[in-house]
């Protein structure tokens, strides 16, 4: 399961002060040393585990904690809140006022941006919205023929030129097609490559010119730690992205990334892939993934 180790570790070194009828700031020192080690060991961004240490420990050792009948408890309730303020705070959901609302995704090859275009789609349908899929990944293979299964599997149309046509060209009669057809939501899954790239970018900024999507997100491989939080940098830097879908948070990833990316990048996740199967997207939260992570 996603953060175990880091779970572990974050109630281990939280548990000292549970019971505390007294927390001297010595007591705090010492559980926020543990608590900076168990987040650096679960790849946390260096700067990110700092601010987040030193905003803990200064709350925790102001009045309102020391004060109050149960400072250890309370130690832990503002870990819970840093943490949640860590990963965005509020739930960010996406904007979906326009019609049709254009949603284009990105991401490097492997992430499961294909995947997540499919799960995506199908979470939409299920609140009754009636998305067109868009196959614009004309250089993986299969990445066409992959959409077309997704969209037969929660049936719902898929838009295709084959891998022949230009991205672009895709994209704007993908758009055109769902304006005619009356669909509500248009989903662009686009190329991905091996690594971040101009030629990648250009396209994907020709891509956002011709169609203007509401929304840019990125599926970026959550196992993948740091790594996941610089492409994200990169993508925001170059594309203005509306959002992130963490991918393989059912996995046995450390965390890192689902902790680093909102504070490296200011961009919002949205979602977690929590699983290969087309029903498994959540939105993401940042409170219950704050207390799922505490205990
Ligand atoms: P793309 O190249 O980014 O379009 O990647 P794909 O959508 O083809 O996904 C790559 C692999 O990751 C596939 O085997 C997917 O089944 C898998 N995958 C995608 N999302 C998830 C997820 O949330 N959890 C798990 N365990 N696997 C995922």
């Amino acid at each position: 399961m996603a953060f175990e180790g880091l779970s572990e570790r974050l109630q281990s070194a939280l548990s000292k002060l549970r019971g505390k009828g007294k927390v001297s700031e010595s007591d705090v020192k010492a559980a926020m040393r543990e608590v900076r080690l168990a987040l650096l060991e679960a790849d946390v961004n260096f700067k990110v585990v700092k601010d987040f240490v030193a905003r803990v420990s200064e709350r925790a050792v102001g009045q309102e904690v020391m004060k109050s009948l149960t400072p250890g408890q309370q130690v832990i309730k503002v870990v819970n809140e840093e943490l949640t303020q860590l990963m965005g705070g509020q739930q960010s959901k996406l904007d979906l006022s326009s019609k049709p609302s254009v949603i284009m995704m990105v991401g490097l090859q492997g992430a499961g941006k294909t995947t997540t275009t499919g799960k995506l789609a199908h979470h939409l349908k299920k609140q009754n919205k009636h998305p067109l899929l868009v196959a614009g990944d004309v250089y993986r293979p299969a990445a066409i023929r992959q959409l077309e299964v997704l969209g037969d599997q929660i049936g719902l149309p898929v838009f295709s030129l084959g891998d022949q046509e230009n991205p672009v060209e895709i994209a704007e009669r993908g758009v055109a097609q769902a304006k005619e057809e009356g669909n509500d939501v248009v989903l662009i899954d686009t190329a991905g490559r091996l690594h971040v790239d101009e030629t990648m970018m250009d396209e994907l900024k020709a891509i956002r010119e011709k169609v203007e999507p509401d929304e840019i997100l990125l599926v970026v491989d959550a196992m993948t730690g740091q790594d996941a939080v610089n492409v994200a940098e990169s993508f925001h830097q170059e594309m203005a992205l509306t959002g992130v879908v963490l991918t393989k948070l059912d996995g046995d990833t450390r965390g890192g990334a689902a902790l680093s990316v909102k504070s490296v990048t200011d961009c919002p996740v949205k979602f977690a892939g929590m699983g290969e199967k087309v029903d498994a997207l959540e939105p993401f939260h940042p409170e219950r993934m704050a207390s799922r992570i505490l205990g």
